[in-house]
């Protein structure tokens, strides 16, 4: 990769700030810092960065706010980072589109070794893996998933999904005949280096689902297989 990536780093302890950008820094990425939810916001359109890394705890409003503002414009990659290992359940509970979470303290080859992970999965801006022409739309009744754009529609409403949503329902659309275990849609969407509770997979369904239907989509598009994992459903 030619350029530089960049990472804003979004962190009020400003020790902690300097010590995660001094990190960044030596691994050779462009790095910004924001000590604060609104700054971060404003630095994320500014900079377009490739990354994010960005404390829940924030003064101005917290790090789910600023991952929700974000993900409005923005396809950068956003690590979060908690205090506590129960204000995990937020991160995943809400589902505000970040790719991962790191929980405090951690080390820096920990940092380093994360973000790697996630800047390797072939997603978003930045990555240089855009495809030069777009596959076609895929359609599902009054469903179409158009992966060159990103773009869900349901009838001529389009649906706002996250990042995560959008690469679940594509996965499946792409193979409609067949069913993907959990493991196996951790795998293809958040990548083969993650790891926790399997169990996310079913909370950013069930958000997909409540999305399509309240976009108007008359039938369930996503069958669940008991105990296994999740199809497109009428295939
Ligand atoms: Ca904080």
């Amino acid at each position: 990769m030619s350029r530089k990536l960049r990472v804003l780093v979004v962190e009020d302890e400003t020790e902690l700030a300097a010590v995660v950008a001094s990190y960044f820094e030596r691994e050779g990425y462009l790095v910004e810092t924001a000590f604060d939810g609104p700054t971060a916001v404003e630095k994320a359109r500014s900079g377009a960065p490739d990354l994010i890394v960005l404390d829940l705890m924030l003064p101005g409003f917290d790090g789910i706010e600023v991952c929700r503002q974000v993900r409005t414009f923005s396809d950068a990659y956003i690590l979060m980072l908690t205090a506590r290992d129960e204000e995990v359940d937020k991160i995943v509970g809400f589902a505000v589109g970040a790719d991962d979470y790191l929980v405090k303290p951690f080390s820096p080859r920990e940092l380093i070794a994360r973000t790697t992970a996630i800047l390797r999965r072939p997603r978003g801006q930045g990555t240089g893996t855009a495809l030069d022409s777009g596959p076609r739309p895929l359609k599902f009744g009054a469903l179409i998933i158009d992966s060159a754009a990103r773009v869900v529609t349901v009838g001529d409403s389009a649906v706002d999904l996250t990042r995560t949503e959008f690469d679940l329902l594509e996965c499946m659309a792409e193979n409609p005949k067949s069913v993907f275990s959990r493991e196996k849609l951790l795998e293809l969407v958040w990548g083969g280096d993650w790891y926790g509770d399997i169990h996310v997979v079913d909370v950013h369904i069930g958000h997909l689902r409540k999305k399509l239907t309240g976009a108007g989509m008359a039938e369930e598009v996503i069958r669940t297989v008991r105990g296994y994992g999740y199809g497109m459903a009428g295939q």
